[in-house]
């Protein structure tokens, strides 16, 4: 796989376009500078992996787009060292931005094609999730917790309970709910029984479904 200065160079007008939709974080522009985001694409799609869009991966899922990334990101609000709830591996590319943060990296995958492909894929080009599972992300990861930050990479269509019970006291769920359309949503734990919600906007995303298959 090659990473050319057309690429880098691709990379660095989408990163400009970020900026410009927004995006501050520095870190989360840096790692979206640095990630071969073509590597992560279907063959078909290659040509546009720089377009700030979202594309098709296996099994009917997407790689979302750039932007919903680097917005989820910046919403963690997490630094180098701090660990990460993924739920949602789809391609892959979502862990490789917090990986190349510094961030210890936990990720949940329900389709057994993708988990099997991108558990695979990822550590081949360098990024070492410290965990990546084949289970139900509305569950989260009890074992593991408390995190940090949680980001739901699918639209949930409630706030699943455990999760919440699974952030650390200051960490964070950034979780897109919704049906058709969801609504980009942070909650904050401010102590063992409180949460702030606050909203961000409107998202689409593929459905959070149940169970793993
Ligand atoms: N973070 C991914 C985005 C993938 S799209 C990326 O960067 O490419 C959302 C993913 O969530 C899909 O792969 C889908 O299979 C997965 N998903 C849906 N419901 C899930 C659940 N309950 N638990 C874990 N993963 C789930």
């Amino acid at each position: 796989m090659k990473d050319t200065f057309t690429h880098k160079g691709m990379r660095k007008k989408l990163v400009d376009t970020l900026r410009k939709k927004g995006i501050t974080n520095e870190e989360v522009l840096k790692a979206i500078q640095n990630i071969p985001r073509h590597w992560f694409m279907d063959s078909g799609f290659v040509d546009h992996a720089y377009v700030d869009k979202a594309f098709p991966i296996a099994a009917e899922q997407t790689i979302s787009q750039p932007y919903t990334v680097a917005r989820q990101t910046e919403l963690l609000e997490i630094t180098a060292g701090d660990t990460v709830l993924e739920i949602g591996t789809g391609s892959g590319y979502q862990s490789a931005v917090l990986l190349e943060m510094g961030v210890t990296v936990y990720t949940i995958e329900r389709q057994n094609e993708l988990f099997k492909k991108t558990s695979l894929f990822l550590p081949k080009i360098g990024y070492r999730p410290k965990k990546m599972v084949f289970g139900d992300g509305y569950k989260g990861l009890p074992e593991f917790a408390p995190f940090n930050g949680i980001v739901v990479t699918a639209g949930a269509p409630f706030v699943p309970k455990p999760l919440l019970a699974q952030l650390k006291i200051g960490g964070r769920l950034v979780i897109p709910v919704g049906e058709e359309v969801q609504i980009m949503t942070v909650f904050t734990r401010t102590s063992g029984t409180h949460f702030e919600k606050a909203e961000h906007g409107e998202f689409r995303f593929v459905p959070l479904l149940e169970d793993k298959n």
